[in-house]
């Protein structure tokens, strides 16, 4: 069960990933899942874009990888929770898998508004946001003049002061 916790709304930036099965039919099915919740709604969406796998086992499938915006009037945990129910309802087995190794669905909840989050099981900014491009490039487009609490940057800037030879 997941509550609102008030009567607030905040917008939150969500990265999606994928590379096992019909990625694209997947991303779609997890938009509207999330936009369905009576305590989310979907703004906006990035292009999908395919990129290489960084990290985990070699020879993985290129990922699809993308970002969308949403207002919501849950807590940031409550909203990762739910995140974690739509990766689980749309085939991911966490209990199978190996680390950064082939998914279903990836949520990862890259910002909530302007806060900063360091709880158990939940940082935000997401911890690794600024040092991938295909993380900031998809959520640039969507989200460009959004500040990035701990960097004094926006996405924007953070995604050009990514290093040329940063190509994940
Ligand atoms: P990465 O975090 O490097 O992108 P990953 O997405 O493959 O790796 P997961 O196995 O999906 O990692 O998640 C590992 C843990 O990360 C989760 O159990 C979750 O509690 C924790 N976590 C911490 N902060 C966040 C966040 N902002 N969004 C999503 N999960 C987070
Ligand atoms: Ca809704
Ligand atoms: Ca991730
Ligand atoms: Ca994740």
């Amino acid at each position: 069960m997941t509550q609102a916790h008030t009567n607030k709304r905040f917008e939150a930036a969500i990265a999606l990933g994928g590379n096992v099965g019909d990625v694209e039919r997947t991303f779609k099915r997890a938009t509207l899942r999330l936009d369905k919740h009576p305590d989310i709604t979907l703004l906006r969406r990035s292009d999908w874009m395919q990129t290489k796998a960084v990290g985990g086992p070699a020879d993985q499938a290129d990922f699809l990888n993308g970002a969308i915006v949403v207002e919501t009037t849950l807590a940031p945990g409550a909203l990762l929770r739910v995140c974690q129910e739509v990766e689980t309802h749309l085939g991911r087995d966490r209990s199978a898998e190996e680390h950064w190794g082939p998914r279903t669905l990836d949520l990862d909840l890259l910002l909530y508004a302007t806060q900063s989050v360091q709880q158990e099981g939940l940082k935000v900014p997401h911890a690794r946001l600024v040092e991938r491009r295909f993380v900031l490039e998809p959520l640039a487009q969507i989200a460009p003049d959004w500040q990035i609490p701990g960097t004094g940057a926006s996405v924007a800037q953070c995604l050009e002061r990514l290093p040329a030879e940063c190509s994940f």
